[in-house]
């Protein structure tokens, strides 16, 4: 007996454990009502290029990082804000700092390609496999106007080619199989009923 009791509160911690941090939770919440989700057209516009770096797309890109973070994502770009801007932020590993890159440019990407699970803060919910070159060089400029040369492998160079698909209207959708597709699109139905119905 008293060893079922002690089995039961084992159970209990492990439970609690997995609940998330309410005050985390409640961020991650407020953070996803400003991204615009699948289904919005903007996410399938090209966006238009940034002209102005002043104080406005400072704001907007430590806005851009604030969102991100709450929404603990790891890259966001302007149209998922519902802004028609070719900018992107990311944040690869808790202690990087944030990079900001305007009017990105993929100067070269290599051979060597490998397929990965991506998910995408406009698509909650689903994941898909996408496949992606591992390298990439990619030309900006950063919030100050300075121009940045961006050398990416691995995590890094996945997440600058997600954000840079956002600023072309393509999404992870786009970049699958048809069947993963079909079976995201499924899932997305389900979530969205279930969303619904609560
Ligand atoms: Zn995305």
């Amino acid at each position: 007996m008293a060893e079922e009791r002690v089995q039961d509160e084992q159970r209990i911690e492990d439970e609690e454990e997995l609940r998330p941090d309410p005050e985390l939770e409640a961020r991650r919440m407020a953070a996803m009502s400003f991204i615009r989700r699948f289904g919005d057209p903007v996410l399938k516009s090209r966006a238009t290029e940034v002209d102005q770096f002043d104080d406005a797309l400072r704001a907007q890109v430590s806005r851009m990082g604030g969102i991100m973070g709450d929404a603990m994502g790891v890259g966001l770009a302007a149209p998922q804000l519902g802004v028609s801007q070719r900018l992107l932020v990311y944040r690869v590993g808790q202690d990087a700092p944030l990079v900001a890159l305007a009017n990105p440019q993929l100067e070269w990407s290599s051979e060597d390609e490998e397929p990965s699970e991506e998910g995408c803060l406009s698509i909650p919910g689903v994941q898909v496999d996408v496949e992606r070159p591992i390298h990439v060089r990619v030309r900006a400029t950063d919030e100050n106007g300075d121009e940045r040369v961006v050398e990416a492998s691995g995590l890094e160079a996945r997440v600058i080619q997600h954000e840079l698909d956002h600023l072309n209207g393509v999404l992870i959708l786009d970049r699958t199989t048809r069947e993963a597709r079909k079976e995201a699109i499924r899932t997305l139905r389900e979530l969205e009923s279930a969303e619904e119905a609560a």
